[in-house]
């Protein structure tokens, strides 16, 4: 499998890339490893493996066999040449940045951000010492006049949460490769079936596995992937990764592990250290859902399309941000970010405003008022008194979540049901 591993296409490899016949029993599936620790064969192997030099299991805070098939899964499906699963997508954003960040680094990151990652950033990760300083992604001089010195990453998300904002991932990359720092790109929202950062010269790619790649509302979990094709050598700015690092008596991760060090970073030091681990149950859940990845991206597509085109010739709706509509601005990103479809997540904005809002989503039968996306099931939210009510107005307009915008995450169920839902529950909130 492994040896033809460039042969096959995407749907062939979301279900046999990282898996093979369990050695031990033949079982088919992969087993869920749950085991804390693994037995060395002597001392020197267990020596040999603390060392690095032999790559095996230790201990399921660092390394498990079913985390492990995971990682080369979505690896290989992002076109990457390792990654990191976490326990969650907001602990791989933690995890990606880790390497590159220090004390007085920053980070120049998109306005159109998952509310969480809003506050994560421009909150929390103060305590690090570490900044962020918010741009808008389609504005170059900004990105330009934002990154200094003391940068050592730009982010963004490839199909923005939840405004339906498509970057342009080819121009971001370039303006981050000119100042010498990588690109890490959220694609939660587009999954590898869809958009492929590294394609666009992304170096880092970060995943919420807990939405479409787990896919059905099992799961918290998050991964990082490298691209591997970073130089942490050209500079002098990437010390943990160029310079020998003190945390792991002093090994010189980029000499010595090539295209793969930032990986081996990631679970040597940031797994090691940090502990933001996947639980092997976790990491099986999310194997089963993404062998039916890109039936269901397909579907959420196809049905988002239906929906959003119904919604937006409705009196009852002022606008719908979906970027498969004609109407978007980003429609002519679609064909060259996200070909096979603009994704199953969008926002839509009520006549009714604020209190419109609140009575759609108590009216709706079908799709479930959660704070969640990326499920089989269509799932609804008011972001302003949700997810993204920690952010001050203009940050709130600035993501998407203005007081009268619902952000909807269109399922796989029948189109014909999803839309009477939404025609009923419309005509409640109109009312
Ligand atoms: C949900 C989400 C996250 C955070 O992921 P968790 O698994 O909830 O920590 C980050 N980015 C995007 C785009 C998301 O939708």
């Amino acid at each position: 499998m492994s040896d033809r591993l460039n042969e096959y296409g995407f749907d062939t490899l979301q279900i046999h890339a990282g898996a093979r016949p369990d050695p031990a029993t033949g079982a088919r599936q992969t087993p869920i490893y749950q085991s804390t620790a693994y037995v060395f064969r002597d001392a020197e192997h267990a020596a040999a493996l603390f060392n690095l030099q032999e790559v095996g299991f230790i201990y399921s805070r660092l390394t498990n066999p079913t985390v492990a098939v995971l990682q080369e899964r979505i690896a290989t499906l992002e076109g990457g040449v390792g990654a990191v699963c976490c326990s969650s997508g907001h602990a791989a954003q933690i995890m990606a940045l880790f390497p590159l960040m220090a004390p007085g680094r920053n980070v120049v990151v998109s306005t159109r951000l998952y509310g969480g990652s809003v506050t994560q950033f421009s909150q929390t990760i103060k305590r690090f010492g570490w900044e962020a300083k918010f741009v808008d992604i389609d504005d170059a001089d900004a990105i330009r006049g934002a990154i200094d010195e003391n940068t050592r990453a730009v982010f963004c998300e490839s199909i923005a949460n939840p405004g339906g904002h498509i970057a342009d991932l080819a121009a971001v990359a370039k303006l981050a490769d000119a100042a010498g720092v990588p690109l890490i790109v959220d694609n939660t929202s587009a999954t590898p079936y869809l958009c492929r950062p590294f394609e666009h010269g992304a170096t880092l790619v970060v995943h919420s596995l807990t939405k479409y790649l787990t896919g059905n509302g099992t799961v918290t979990g998050g991964v990082v992937v490298d691209s591997g094709k970073f130089d942490w050598s050209a500079s002098d700015k990437f010390p943990s990764l160029s310079q020998p690092e003190p945390a792991y008596h002093g090994l010189k991760f980029h000499e010595t592990f090539g295209p793969l060090a930032f990986t081996f970073h990631g679970i040597a030091i940031g797994l090691r250290d940090l502990g933001m681990t996947l639980n092997p149950q976790a990491a099986h859940y999310t194997l089963m859902g993404i062998e039916t990845l890109s039936l269901r991206m397909h579907r959420h597509c196809e049905n988002a399309q239906a929906v959003a085109e119904w919604l937006e010739k409705d009196d009852r709706i002022e606008s719908v941000t979906y970027a498969g509509l004609k109407s978007s601005p980003y429609n002519a990103r679609v064909k060259t970010v996200c070909p096979k479809g603009a994704g199953g997540l969008f926002t839509v904005a009520l006549k009714a405003g604020y209190d419109g809002c609140v009575k759609l989503v108590d009216s709706l039968e079908l799709f479930s008022h959660v704070a969640n996306l990326g499920d089989t099931r269509s799932l609804v939210i008011h972001s302003a008194s949700t997810t993204h009510r920690q952010l001050t107005p203009e940050q709130q307009e600035a993501a998407g979540a203005s007081p009268n915008v619902v952000r909807i995450s269109i399922g796989i169920e029948d189109v014909d049901d999803i839309i009477a839902d939404l025609d009923q529950a419309l005509t409640k909130a109109s009312a």
